[in-house]
């Protein structure tokens, strides 16, 4: 509707997808839990199964409360279409799923978040998709890393930890000369403080189990197109620009133009790889998105200020926050995420391990575990945790070395938050 989409983005967090229930006048969106949808007669549902009409068929490709949240995210991120899963890692494997044959590769950060290391090396190696990392802070050396086999690329457009951010406009224009998509993982400052498409980007790819849906509660993943990329401008994108053998021989470009993508997502993608985000979490996300503009801007002044109280404390070598002055990626921050650089970013601790360690376990208001995005303050020592398989060397390149603190700033009063790190710290 072309009124809502010139809606401002509070409002579009609150109503973008959805309207009061038409049986029985709910105004909240209904859980609806059926696996599946009678069709009105026989020429209906031979319209549905030929992709000539759309509607729910089954739960595993389309679900009316999924339905909501997958234009809520569509809505906020600038995107034509959605596609919401089980989990930000499906997310991941639908997105590259809809543009990598066996045989491909794709040029990925090296500083992505450390799950999607290893489904991008180890996992996907499995499905013959071969990934490159390279260092993203120059831009260059994705372009270093196409030959022709080159599908994608893939970054973070906040990554944690280190607080790198990344030139999303440079990227995106050597992805595009190179004559493939550019997908951003924009999970860390989620669509409130940085939006990706309207920097180039053509995929943007979320785990909305962190802030998006914000409260610690609800697994999920989504995948936006911009509906900006021509698919057809050259013959690397088969499954979505030739004849597809499952659909006789219908070619999802042609027909469905900037929608291309996210019908061969939900079309092939959902259907014969299953990862569907179930109504019960849709419905969660759904209502932690309503909250999204307010909590973010929260969530990112308490992280600034904890930063920069941080940087004076006794106790404290370095702090690394993109929103900090003396941050190497402050200018960056403030293009693409100028209301603040999230509420992500990791600290060092004098006395190193040891130290790191006690900080984490004498926290009382912060929760010790390996999450993000929650409402609540959370933390973690990645050495002890999320990284101690590798060597040391590798912790301290991947920025989780021996005296590495993570936190995860959430929006409690900031005065509590600061006064249990400080009790923490006064070892
Ligand atoms: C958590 C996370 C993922 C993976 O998402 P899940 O919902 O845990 O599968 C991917 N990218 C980033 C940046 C994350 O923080």
């Amino acid at each position: 509707m072309s009124d809502e989409t010139k809606q401002g983005f509070a409002t579009r967090s609150i109503h973008a997808g959805a309207s009061p229930d038409p049986t029985t006048g709910a105004r909240s969106v209904p859980i609806n839990q059926a696996t599946a949808f009678v069709f009105k007669d026989a020429d209906h549902a031979a319209a549905l199964f030929g992709l000539e009409e759309s509607g729910f068929i089954y739960s595993r490709l389309t679900n009316p409360t999924v339905s909501v949240f997958q234009e809520r995210v569509a809505s906020l991120e600038g995107g034509v279409g959605a596609t919401c899963t089980a989990s930000g890692h499906s997310a991941q494997l639908l997105a590259l799923f809809a543009v990598m044959d066996s045989g491909d590769e794709f040029v990925a950060s090296n500083k992505l978040y450390g799950g999607s290391i290893t489904q991008f090396g180890h996992t996907f190696k499995k499905f013959g998709w071969t990934v490159k990392f390279v260092d993203p802070v120059d831009p260059e050396n994705f372009r270093k890393a196409v030959t022709a086999k080159t599908k994608a690329f893939f970054t973070e457009s906040l990554a944690n930890p280190g607080g790198v951010v990344c030139d999303i406009e440079a990227i995106a224009k050597i992805a595009h000369e190179s004559g493939v998509p550019c997908i951003v993982d924009n999970t860390l400052p989620s669509p409130a403080l940085c939006r990706p498409i309207e920097h180039g980007a053509d995929i943007v790819v979320h785990s909305t189990t962190k802030f998006i849906s914000g409260h610690g509660n609800a697994m999920g993943g989504a995948v936006v197109d911009s509906g900006k990329f021509d698919w057809s401008q050259n013959d690397k994108f088969k499954s979505l620009s030739a004849p597809c053998g499952a659909y006789h021989g219908l070619n999802f470009h042609e027909k469905f133009g900037e929608m291309a993508f996210t019908m061969f997502s939900h079309a092939v993608g959902l259907r014969d790889l299953g990862p569907t985000m179930s109504a019960m979490n849709a419905y969660l996300s759904i209502t932690g998105a309503e909250t999204l503009s307010l909590r973010m801007r929260k969530h990112a002044d308490n992280a600034l200020e904890v930063a920069q109280w941080l940087q004076q404390h006794p106790a404290v070598d370095w702090v690394s926050y993109a929103g900090l002055k003396d941050s190497p990626f402050y200018a960056l921050g403030q293009k693409y995420c100028p209301e603040g650089a999230g509420a992500v970013f990791t600290f060092g601790v004098k006395g190193g391990y040891e130290a790191g360690v006690q900080v984490v376990d004498r926290c009382k208001l912060f929760s010790h575990l390996a999450n993000i995005g929650d409402t609540r303050s959370l933390i973690i020592h990645p050495a002890s945790t999320t990284h101690r398989q590798l060597t040391e060397e590798q912790q301290v390149s991947a920025g989780a070395g021996p005296d590495v603190v993570r936190l995860s700033v959430g929006i409690e009063d900031v005065e509590d938050i600061k006064a249990d790190l400080d009790q923490a710290l006064n070892i």
